[in-house]
């Protein structure tokens, strides 16, 4: 692989760019057969809406939509803005690792597990599936790497955390059922837990679980206060709005070592700490009647809003770059 680290370096990101496209494009037929449940190789693509076979020039990544305009050459229906945006974030994180770790036997790892991760969150965002067969690859490839001692973690602890991330998430789950009746989330998340422990270790893993808890909040809060922006339910609205930006803000004067020293701290976290209660306070009393009204519908919606796979996927994705800096901003939280 040395010798390929001679060549121009525009040449070697031009075919990154064209590996990371068609990779993409590869993932696109992965996440829908998998979901229709179809075989990945040996059938050929078809427009989803007229069922008409593509020929190769309909099928070139991000060029075929955009030449197409968006359209089947066909039925002229729409096609899914899924398509080019999977392709162009595979190329995108593709790019990015290799200008992170140069063209080595890591990155070529690196860029399957992101494949692997665009799959698994692209499936439990559109459908709130997660096809069981994308983790264990996903599990196997992230032991392979510590077996050939990448480094996130010695290959022991790598199974042990594969073990362990599981029995973690199966715990938390069923835990939920004391408050919720039900499992807390799906066991696929327990399976990406799983995986991730494969990849990272177990002390690792107890870093990405919280991290995943706060960008799980992040992506959420907005959406929750946007829906009850809707429901007209303002009081609602801002509460949700409010713990978002207190998210901010005490991030923020904790990671800011002047600050975190200063009286300013005591100043602005006091009344943070009582709005942000306060806040808490109405939106627990609203989870706490939609559980009464869902209990009578005998539906379970009110705490099962978003699936909790992306926010998984994200933090993992986060930590293939930059696990040290995680630790240390962890570190400095609780410290
Ligand atoms: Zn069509």
């Amino acid at each position: 692989m040395n010798s390929l680290n001679m060549l121009p370096q525009w040449f070697i990101v031009f075919y990154v760019i064209l590996i990371g496209l068609c990779c993409g494009s590869f993932l696109n037929v992965v996440i829908l057969r998998g979901l229709s449940g179809e075989s990945y190789i040996f059938s050929r693509s078809k427009c989803p809406k007229c069922n008409n076979q593509l020929t190769w020039y309909m099928n070139i990544p991000l060029f075929s939509y955009i030449f197409l305009r968006g359209k089947c050459a066909f039925c002229k229906k729409h096609i899914s803005i899924q398509y080019p945006l999977i392709e162009l974030l595979c190329a995108i994180l593709f790019t990015f690792t290799y200008f992170h770790f140069g063209l080595t036997l890591k990155t070529l790892f690196l860029w399957i597990f992101i494949a692997l991760f665009i799959a698994i969150a692209s499936t439990d965002i559109l459908q709130t599936v997660i096809i069981d067969i994308h983790t264990y690859i996903l599990a196997i490839c992230g032991v392979l790497f510590n077996l050939f001692n990448f480094g996130y973690t010695p290959i022991l602890s790598s199974i042990i955390g594969a073990v362990s991330g599981f029995l973690i998430m199966e715990l938390l789950a069923y835990s939920g059922t004391l408050f919720l009746k039900h499992r807390a989330f799906g066991e696929g998340d327990s399976l990406i837990a799983l995986s991730l422990g494969a990849i990272f270790g177990f002390k690792n893993l107890l870093i990405i679980l919280p991290l995943s808890i706060l960008i799980q909040a992040l992506i959420s809060l907005p959406i929750l206060s946007y829906e009850e922006f809707k429901n007209k339910n303002m009081k609602l609205c801002l509460s949700y709005v409010f713990v978002f930006i207190s998210l901010f803000i005490v991030g923020f004067l904790n990671f800011n070592s002047t600050l975190y020293n200063s009286k300013i701290y005591l100043l602005v976290i006091i009344p943070i700490c009582i709005l942000l209660l306060w806040s808490l306070k109405i939106i627990l009393n609203d989870l706490k009647n939609k559980k009464i009204q869902n209990t009578q519908d005998n539906k379970s919606t009110a705490f099962r809003l978003l699936p909790f796979g992306p926010a998984l996927i994200i933090s993992a994705a986060i930590a293939l770059f930059y696990l040290d800096k995680i630790k240390l901003m962890i570190f400095n939280f609780i410290y």
